[in-house]
């Protein structure tokens, strides 16, 4: 499956809808999350509209996902304590709305969310 070449990341990419941006190179974009589900919710998102979800990019282009957690690691350092949890929700009964792969990085007060 090929990513929504027309998703609302594309289109933050593309500068056609506006969004905070926290960091961006050639091949990512990283910005705060509209609707933030922790005191720090951000969003690494590769601009590369080939990938749907996490396991079509760790099979097509591993070395752009290590990209991807070392940017949230960094993101996670300079805008919170350097501890946060990674979360790629894949497919829609598992959440996800948005069919072009993103990480969701969330650090801070996390201590009493236990996962279920
Ligand atoms: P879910 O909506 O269930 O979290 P996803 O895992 O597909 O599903 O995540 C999409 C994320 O994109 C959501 O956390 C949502 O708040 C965020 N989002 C949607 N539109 C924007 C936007 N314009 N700017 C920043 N974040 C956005």
């Amino acid at each position: 499956m090929t990513a929504d070449a027309t998703s609302i990341f594309t289109k933050i990419v593309n500068r056609e809808i506006p969004a905070d941006i926290l960091f961006e190179n050639d091949r990512l974009i990283a910005i705060r999350d509209i609707a933030p589900q922790a005191p720090v919710h951000l969003l690494v998102i590769p601009k590369s509209t080939e990938f749907a979800n996490v396991t079509e990019l760790g099979l097509g282009d591993p070395a752009l996902l290590a990209e991807i957690v070392a940017t949230a690691h960094n993101l996670a350092t300079l805008h919170s304590n350097g501890e946060y949890r990674l979360v790629f929700n894949t497919g829609g009964t598992a959440g996800q709305t948005v069919f072009h792969v993103h990480a969701h990085v969330l650090s801070g007060g996390l201590e009493e969310h236990t996962l279920a």
